[in-house]
């Protein structure tokens, strides 16, 4: 398949941030063990998809995973999470014809010749009326969800295109992603043909924005958040610098003095709420940063007013365990002075047991009540009541 610059997965940033298709190319991405282990998890639920087998079969068993992430070995624990993907998608199965990995047409939606996408899963109603698209994510870190997906749509539309030379003209079609490890509900969304397409209209407008030769950047939350280009974006760094200064620091003089000021500035609580919206981003940015720093600094390359120093030693270990209890046994300690014993965690116990003893486990442990966290308000968890409130807080980002 070839590969598009202009990818569904990337349109929640190339449709807001028109100018990141030319600036992450200025940034190449390796491979991380994240993206293998998604990979991993796409090509084990596609084997048992088309193959009619279960994941927890196919456990201690050797993936392909290309050339780029080699091979990757089936776990129990990637065995269990994928099985409930492929269960759900056999539920699905059921209304209609099923499509797996299925490569759709997106070049009428970017312009760019023969591009295509993969869509995870399709399944399309026996009467060709509705068809429902579904995509596995596999990550925990952040929830996606399936409304106002972008890249759902794109493949939605891409689908299609295929389901129409089928012979069958759909009005409706349902939007799923399945993120197993963060819940056990698939994330559903329901949209009308007429309605997908009016958002294609769009993705072609935004992808013209992309080729124009001064592309526009525009930072935001849901754009940068995994930007490759983070570290090099002036647009980020003016909206963190602006957001910390109240004002748009001169980026070419010393920053340091021109937000000297900032800690002193005293905010009302809108604009303490307005910075506390901005503070992942800035956060992310920050990070970005520090990263970049250090890889241009490990490359040998100068970063002006930056040097690599050695970093404070580790703690010590021992070099071989079994000399060093003799020394400390010689030495006059007893067994017990020379080891701790400590009975596992009940989150480790309970990976150890299989589910008939899980439950009596279970029963044995007890729990502290979370902290109070600081959310945003479009928060899905009701907010507490002011008055019951005590006074230490953790504090959280959406
Ligand atoms: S960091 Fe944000 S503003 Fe900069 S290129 Fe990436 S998405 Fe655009």
């Amino acid at each position: 398949m070839k590969h598009a610059r202009l990818s569904g997965s990337n349109a929640h940033r190339w449709m807001r941030c028109p100018g990141s298709v030319n600036l992450e190319a200025k940034c190449p991405k390796g491979s991380s063990e994240f993206a293998r282990e998604g990979t991993a998890a796409h090509a084990l639920a596609a084997e048992c998809l088309t193959k009619g087998v279960e994941p927890a079969s196919l456990v201690g068993t050797t993936l392909e995973l290309g050339e780029r992430d080699g091979t990757y070995k089936v776990d129990a624990d990637m065995a269990e999470h994928v099985a409930k993907y492929v269960g759900q998608v056999r539920e699905w199965a059921e209304e209609g014809h099923l499509l797996v990995e299925q490569s759709v047409p997106i070049e009428h939606l970017t312009g760019e010749d023969d591009a295509e996408s993969t869509a995870d899963c399709i399944v399309i109603s026996a009467d060709g009326r509705h068809f429902r698209i579904a995509d596995l994510k596999f990550g925990k870190g952040v929830e996606v969800l399936a409304e106002s997906n972008e890249q759902l749509m794109i493949y939605a539309l891409g689908a299609l295109e295929i389901i129409r030379t089928m012979g069958w003209e759909p009005t409706e079609a349902t939007l799923a992603i399945c993120q197993p490890r963060v819940s056990a509900e698939p994330s559903e969304w329901r949209i009308a043909v007429k309605d997908l397409e009016a958002f294609g209209r769009r993705v072609l407008e935004a992808a013209k924005a992309v080729d124009l030769p001064d592309a526009p950047l525009a930072a935001g939350d849901k754009q940068c958040k995994f930007c490759n280009a983070k570290s090099i974006c002036p647009a980020l760094a003016r909206k963190a610098l602006e957001t910390i200064a109240g004002e748009l620091p001169d980026l070419t003089e010393p920053l340091e003095p021109q937000l000297a000021g900032a800690k002193d500035r005293e905010l009302d609580n809108e604009e303490i709420g307005n910075c506390m919206a901005a503070i992942d981003l800035i956060e992310d940015w920050c990070r970005a940063i520090r990263a970049k720093v250090e890889t241009e600094l490990f490359a040998g390359r100068q970063v002006p007013g930056w040097k690599l120093v050695a970093g404070r030693r580790g703690n010590r270990k021992w070099r071989d365990e079994t000399e060093a209890d003799k020394a400390l046994e010689e030495a006059g300690l007893k067994e017990s002075d020379r080891f701790t014993r400590e009975l596992i965690s009940p989150s480790q116990a309970l990976k150890k047991l299989d589910r008939a003893r899980k439950a009596e486990i279970e029963a044995l442990t007890i729990q502290a009540e979370g902290k109070p966290n600081v959310v945003p308000l479009n928060d899905k968890r009701p907010p507490l009541p002011l008055a019951a409130l005590p006074t230490e807080f953790a504090v959280l980002g959406d």
